[in-house]
This record gives C-alpha cells, sequence and structure tokens, in this order.
C-alpha cells in the first residue's frame, strides 16, 4: 500500500500512474486510507468514504476524526488496540462501528499497514475500511437464532414452561448449592388424577388444554426466581425450591391445590372430584452427603404415588433426612 502515496507524486509519467492507482482505489468498495505517523494526520481517504458514512473525504483531518467517529463503545478498545499495535509496528485489523451523522452506525473492518523508513521508523499508516454490515447482521442473526434454540431445547413445547432437561440441569446445581449453604431444599412431584380418562371423554386437544392451564397455575403459585417449575413428562409436573424448608413447601403444594381447583376445569371421569385434580408428593432434603439428587427425586416420586394409592387429591409429605 505504500504505493498510494504515488498518487501525489509529480512529473509526466508519475502523474499517468498516479491517475491509474487513483482510478484504481477509489472504484473498489473498500475505502483507502493514509495517516501521517508524526502529524497524525489523514493524507488521503478515498471519496468513496461519503456515500458509506456520509462524511465527505476532507473533513476527515486528524486521527481525532476517525476517533470521534466511531461507536462510544468500541472506541477504548479500539484506540487503544490500533495505537499500541502502531506503535509496536504491527499490522492488525479491527471492527468497530463508525458513525454516521445522522447518529445510526455501520459496521467497518479496518485493515491496517504500518509503514516504516529506513531507519526502521513508524511513518505512516495506511488501510482499508470494509463495510461488514451483512456480515455482522448474519453474525448477529445466527447468534439470536441459537439463543432461540437453547431457549426451546430447556423449554416445554405444550406449556411453555421448563422440560424435563432444564430442570436436572438446575436440580445438579441447586443440589451442590445447598449442600455448600446447609440451606434445605424442597421438591413438589405432582401428577393429574384420572388424565387418562379426562383424554377419553374430553378428547386430547382438551387435555392439551388442560396441561396449559394447570401450568400457568403453578406458575402463579411459585414467586421467587429460584423456583423451578417443570413438566416432568406427560400429565406430571415438578417444582425444584431451594432454600425452602418442608413447612413453607406443604404451604405451597396447598397453594397449587387451591390454584388448580380455581380453574374449575370439569373432569367427567374423575371418582374424587367433578373438577380437574392432582395428586402431590412434598418432600424436603436438609442432609445432602452420601446422597444423590436423583435418589431424593425417587423418594419425592414414591409420596406422589402413596398420594394416589391412598386416594388422589393429596398431599404425601414426608421429611427426609436419610433418603
Ligand atoms: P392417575 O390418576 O393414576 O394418575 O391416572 P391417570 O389416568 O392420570 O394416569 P395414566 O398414567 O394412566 O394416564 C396418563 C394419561 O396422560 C395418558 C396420556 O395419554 C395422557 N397424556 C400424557 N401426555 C399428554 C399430553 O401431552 N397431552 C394429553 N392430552 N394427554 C397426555
Ligand atoms: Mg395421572
Ligand atoms: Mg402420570
Amino acid at each position: 500500500m505504500s504505493d498510494s502515496s504515488r498518487v501525489e507524486q509529480g512529473g509526466q509519467e508519475g502523474a499517468e500512474e498516479g491517475g491509474l492507482y487513483r482510478t484504481l482505489l477509489e472504484s473498489t468498495k473498500a475505502i483507502p486510507w493514509k495517516i501521517d505517523w508524526a502529524t497524525m494526520t489523514f493524507e488521503y481517504i478515498g471519496p468513496q468514504i461519503e456515500p458509506l458514512l456520509g462524511w465527505a473525504p476532507n473533513t476527515w483531518k486528524t486521527v481525532d476524526d476517525w476517533v470521534n467517529r466511531m461507536h462510544p463503545e468500541d472506541r477504548e478498545f479500539v484506540v487503544n488496540y490500533c495505537v499500541s499495535q502502531s506503535q509496536a509496528g504491527v499490522d492488525h485489523e479491527a471492527d468497530y462501528r463508525a458513525l454516521k451523522p445522522d447518529g445510526d452506525f455501520v459496521w467497518i473492518r479496518d485493515v491496517v499497514h504500518v509503514v516504516r523508513n529506513s531507519k526502521g521508523e513508524v511513518q505512516s499508516l495506511v488501510g482499508f475500511m470494509f463495510d461488514i454490515s451483512e456480515r455482522k447482521a448474519t453474525e448477529h442473526e445466527l447468534h439470536r437464532l441459537n439463543e432461540e434454540l437453547a431457549l426451546l431445547s430447556f423449554t416445554d413445547g405444550l406449556t411453555g414452561i421448563a422440560n424435563r432437561r432444564m430442570f436436572d440441569k438446575r436440580l445438579e446445581t441447586e443440589w451442590k448449592e445447598s449442600g455448600d449453604s446447609r440451606l434445605p431444599m424442597s421438591l413438589i412431584v405432582l401428577d393429574i388424577d384420572y388424565f387418562k380418562a379426562y383424554n377419553d371423554i374430553h378428547g386430547h386437544l382438551a387435555g392439551d388444554e388442560c396441561l396449559k392451564k394447570v401450568a400457568g397455575a403453578l406458575l402463579n403459585v411459585m414467586r421467587r426466581s429460584s423456583d423451578v417449575v417443570a413438566r416432568f413428562g406427560g400429565e406430571e409436573f415438578i417444582i425444584l425450591m431451594p432454600d425452602t424448608d418442608q413447612a413453607t413447601a406443604h404451604e405451597l403444594a396447598q397453594a397449587c391445590v387451591r390454584e388448580i381447583a380455581k380453574l374449575q376445569i370439569a373432569h367427567g371421569g374423575s371418582d374424587v372430584s367433578e373438577y380437574v385434580t392432582a395428586s402431590f408428593g412434598v418432600g424436603t432434603a436438609s442432609v445432602f452427603e452420601n446422597q444423590t439428587s436423583t435418589g431424593f427425586v425417587h423418594a419425592v416420586d414414591r409420596l406422589l404415588y402413596s398420594a394416589k394409592t391412598a386416594g388422589r387429591n393429596k398431599i404425601v409429605l414426608n421429611e427426609m433426612e436419610n433418603i
């Protein structure tokens, strides 16, 4: 790129050659520029800068113009990086958002070549600015899709609440936390009563609606951001409550019973109520050594089974010192 300096060379031949170089430089999509290191001023910037950023070439006077026309969030890092690389005489490149006069921005990749004199001292910087906004937009979209995918893979498709995968992940971390903090952790496992009959009588779609409403009712009860309400599978839900003792867990399970009752979803095939009900197992773990989180879940699941055999629409609880 030291050739760009030939643009300003005099002489017939030089002028012709300079004209050729200028035409070449100014017809590329990339925007060429040159900065004199001693004065920190622009010796040249391609006219393509104006249609891209809206600043005329003659307004690019000093390095400060470049700095001030950079997005404030990118400024410190990019300027420090480019200055240190240039001082070290190292070619480099940087991506940043260049500001337009109206405050909008364009993503730029600046590729910089450091030109030295015969003594090896930095003489000037020459480079090209590339418009990389399309690439950045694609990257942004990819990032958004990845986040959406991650979210979907942790969400139950029907009810929109956490799925089992999310539950397992949270249980693992909360189990460790509770072990460290010595705070009790509670679990509620609940299963809708006579749900097969509900589907048979009211139809599978009504069954789906019922599951959505029950999930919403459970979310209404749980208010702490650390609580996890998840669909455990089929018509079974599980609620993880870190830092929650048995008495509180019991109260919350009772609140769930009330909230589900409030839905008043008519159930034509239940032996226990005219409305949809559920059976609950509620367990609290306060000793974590020599026990596994999976063992805890199984134990609470067994309490749920006890609630079923005891007649359904019930809560069975147990403090589990030894699971
Ligand atoms: P119990 O009171 O002992 O829990 O009996 P139950 O009929 O609820 O239990 P069972 O395990 O016999 O039947 C569960 C039913 O839940 C059968 C299955 O078709 C239904 N089910 C599971 N997942 C879904 C779903 O996503 N949508 C609908 N509509 N039904 C589902
Ligand atoms: Mg059931
Ligand atoms: Mg079930």
